[in-house]
């Protein structure tokens, strides 16, 4: 009787620490990200998992971005939301599955579709971010063949050079 509730005991404990585990990481992975364009008007948000963080160094982001080698989040398109100033985007097509949205009054690029890689994604500029952390680091560096040759790539960070 007594070894009987002495395990029902360890079980609960085990079961409530397990539950814990659980939402100490689901909590953590479920954080919710803020983005703000300069002028604040367009704001979103979206949650991880991420299916990719990238830091291209192609000449398109570069352009796009209007700076020296651009790093983006891209999730799923579910996972994104408008929050404020959906009547302030304004969209770019470059091609007919690749956009960038851009806020009309302060020009900040604030999300876009790379349908060649992420047909059913958002791609967010980590530049917009309010609210880092260390779940937003890259996990790939792309295109470094073409990077500018003061940028430094990181050690710890994988690099893909794919077929232009
Ligand atoms: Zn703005
Ligand atoms: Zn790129």
């Amino acid at each position: 009787m007594v070894t009987a509730s002495l395990f029902n005991m360890m079980f609960i404990i085990y079961y409530i620490l397990l539950k814990m585990k659980l939402f100490i990481n689901g909590g953590f992975s479920m954080s919710r990200y803020q983005t703000s364009c300069l002028c604040g008007k367009v704001q979103c948000s979206f949650t991880l998992p991420a299916a990719a963080v990238v830091q291209c160094h192609c000449e398109h982001c570069r352009r796009m971005q209007g700076s020296d080698y651009s790093t983006w989040v891209a999730v799923n398109a579910d996972q994104f939301s408008i929050d404020a100033g959906a009547e302030h985007i304004r969209d770019y097509h470059f091609n007919d599955r690749s956009s960038k949205s851009f806020c009309s009054c302060c020009g900040t690029s604030v999300f876009g579709v790379n349908g060649k890689h992420f047909a059913h994604h958002k791609v967010l500029p980590l530049g917009v971010v309010k609210n880092y952390s260390s779940e937003l680091k890259p996990m790939v560096q792309v295109y470094t063949e073409d990077k500018a040759e003061w940028v430094h790539l990181h050690e710890d960070v994988p690099i893909y050079n794919p077929e232009k």
